[in-house]
């Protein structure tokens, strides 16, 4: 069985990162997103937001579930046999970052593949980041994340 992470902070999912998961759905058997935890990190939503967020919008995958983790995602992955990492790639400027971690990620486990998608040009300008300060500035994001997004930011907002 072909076990493949998608490691990120998802805060929040957005389509890109939905868009990505779809493609790695048919490629791979089992598909984990990990919420990877850096508590040096500040984030917008708290952990079971996002799992709550991630959850309803794969609810059409039946091969993708979530999970969470404290701690290098090469150790997750190895604890579950994958076969292989998913990151993507929007701009030129993501690749020095997924470069060196792709090769710290290899001197780690050379055995666990480093998997990238080009991200689909109608969705590669999207960061959380960017969603998070649109929405602070009431510009609708309803065409760039899931609709559970919109209903958390208003929930959180109450
Ligand atoms: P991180 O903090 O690890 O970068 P993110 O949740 O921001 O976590 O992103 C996780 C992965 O998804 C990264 O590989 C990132 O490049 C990719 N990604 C994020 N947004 C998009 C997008 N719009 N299109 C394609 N890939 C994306």
């Amino acid at each position: 069985m072909r076990i493949a992470i998608y490691p990120g902070s998802f805060d929040p999912i957005t389509n890109g990162h939905l868009e990505i998961i779809e493609r790695a759905s048919k490629i791979f058997d089992k598909i984990i997103i990990l919420i990877a935890i850096n508590n040096e990190k500040k984030y917008f939503f708290t952990i079971e937001d996002r799992i709550k967020m991630i959850k309803e919008s794969i609810k059409h995958l039946n091969n993708v579930c979530v999970d969470y983790y404290e701690g290098l995602t090469m150790h997750y992955a190895q604890k579950v046999n994958a076969t292989a990492l998913i990151r993507g790639l929007r701009v030129v400027s993501d690749f020095d970052y997924e470069w060196k971690l792709a090769t710290a990620n290899e001197y780690i486990d050379p055995n666990i593949e480093m998997v990238f998608f080009m991200a689909h040009k109608e969705v590669s300008f999207i960061s959380s980041s960017m969603i998070n300060e649109l929405y602070s500035g009431n510009v609708d994001i309803s065409k760039l994340v899931p609709n559970i997004v919109i209903e958390m930011y208003k929930k959180k907002a109450k």
